[in-house]
């Protein structure tokens, strides 16, 4: 098939270049000429395992290609994916204002029968806003062209996004004719999963859903973790008991200083809002965005218990972003937790070899010395934290770096690290939710 995908960000470059390989024409359209720029130069915008080497085997097999113009591929096109972004407005709803640029514009192009097809996340009922931004520009220009607008969320989680894309546990299409709905089927037939179709409006609720279920579990295990802080109870055998009943499973049970990133923490304040404009209070949600907002303060406060005062204290970071195998750093806890040993005066050093350019150029306002390595972040500090569970932290020699401390604290946001081996080297060890 002839595929656009509009918006060559973390899902828009994986999805287009997840569709190219599975032999599809594929062309990603951005405005932003410095990313396309880039691209045509073999340089990937975003860091995401195996997608290099993909993008290169397909541009070079001549099935990829890239553009800052919808207009040059449009009349190509049997289908073309919206996967703008749908960032927090600031009234904490979706802003839409990307997708229905998009749904303009498409309106604007058209010649023949199109199918627009939304892979941003969007609240329930946008469909009909895309089709009347359409209808709108058909109007203006005095034709009718057919065309069809499907939902299809996309689940890819950033870190194993091509892995994810290529092989994912579900795929949801939301359409509402026949035609649209064969040429969805089409595209995907070569998945080994299994394809759900569904209404439009249930395909757009279910994304939001399942992000909201997933923040969930994590605010739920976080919860108990720190009362297992309390109460002397070891966190990772209360999830790994819980999670060993069928009905519950293992999954999306670690507990840590909090989820961020570009999805859970707007997924979750959107659908908050969705149910406020339709008279619905989602208190179970309204409550899990709460926990996490406290639990992006956990390792800061076991900070504060440690030394009181951290003035002057000299405080490692070890990783910004808001996951391993990433370089997003959007809500990641680095952020709250820099602001507030900014606010306090201690003296922050950070590394994250994936990250820390991301970081350095969205969070200018933050005083952060960044690193290079891992042994700069050690030498003279008084506390080292972990932010980010990337295997490089697991994999170090920590007995080695201890020796290069001024201190001997080491918070570990995301109980990564073994606690006996910890204090056996001579660490005054803390994580959460464990003794
Ligand atoms: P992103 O911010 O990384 O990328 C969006 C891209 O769209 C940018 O490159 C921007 O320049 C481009 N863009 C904006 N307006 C455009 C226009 N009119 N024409 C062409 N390009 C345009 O966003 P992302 O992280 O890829 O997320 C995209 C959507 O997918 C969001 O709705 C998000 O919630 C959803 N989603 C994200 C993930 C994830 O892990 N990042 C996973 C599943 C779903």
């Amino acid at each position: 098939m002839n595929i656009t995908v509009v918006g060559t960000g973390y899902v828009g470059l994986v999805s287009g270049t997840c569709f190219a390989e599975m032999g599809n024409n594929v062309t990603c359209v951005d405005i932003d000429e410095k990313k396309i720029q880039d691209l045509y130069n073999g340089i990937i915008p975003i860091y995401e395992q195996g997608l290099k080497e993909l993008i290169d085997k397909n541009v070079c097999q001549k099935r990829l290609s890239f553009t800052t113009k919808l207009s040059n591929v449009i009349d190509n096109a049997d289908i073309v994916f919206s996967a703008v972004g749908t960032p927090m407005g600031e009234d904490g709803s979706a802003d839409l204002q990307y997708v229905l640029n998009v749904a303009h514009e498409f309106g604007k192009l058209i010649k023949k029968y199109t199918i627009l097809v939304t892979k941003s996340t969007v609240p329930v009922g946008t469909a009909e806003l895309v089709k009347s931004a359409i209808y709108s520009e058909l109007k203006k220009r005095g034709e009718y062209i057919p065309f069809d607008v499907v939902s299809n969320p996309e689940f890819l989680k950033e870190g194993s996004a091509v892995k994810d894309f290529m092989n994912p546990d579900r795929i949801v299409v939301g359409t509402d004719s026949e035609e649209s709905t064969k040429y969805m089927t089409e595209l995907y037939k070569d998945y080994q999963t299994k394809l759900l179709l569904t209404d439009i409006a249930s395909a757009e609720m279910i994304k939001y859903a399942s992000n909201a279920m997933l923040a969930t579990r994590i605010s739920f295990i976080n919860e108990i973790a720190n009362l297992c802080d309390k109460t002397g109870a070891n966190v990772d055998f209360v999830s790994k008991g819980m999670g060993l009943d069928e009905r519950i499973g293992s999954k999306f049970l670690k507990a840590g200083c909090g989820y961020g990133g570009s999805c859970f923490p707007k997924d979750v304040k959107a659908l908050i809002k969705t149910g406020e404009s339709y008279g619905i209070e989602m208190s179970v949600i309204n409550a899990v965005e709460n926990a996490n907002k406290k639990q992006k303060q956990v390792v800061y406060n076991k900070l504060i218990e440690e030394f009181g005062d951290l003035k002057d204290k000299k405080i490692g970071i070890l990783g910004l972003a808001f996951k391993p195998n990433t370089d997003d750093v959007r809500e990641s806890p680095a952020i709250d937790l820099i602001k507030n040993l900014n606010n306090d005066g201690a003296i922050v050093k950070a590394y994250d070899s994936k990250a820390k350019d991301n970081f350095a150029k969205f969070y200018k306002e933050l005083n952060v010395d960044y690193c290079e390595d891992m042994a700069t972040v050690f030498t003279n500090s008084d506390a080292v934290v972990i932010i980010t569970d990337w295997q490089e932290f697991i994999n170090a020699r920590w007995d080695i770096f201890r020796n290069m401390m001024a201190g001997n604290t080491v918070i570990d946001g995301r109980n990564c690290l073994n606690i006996k081996t910890m204090k056996q080297y001579g660490f005054n060890y803390k994580s959460i939710g464990r003794k």
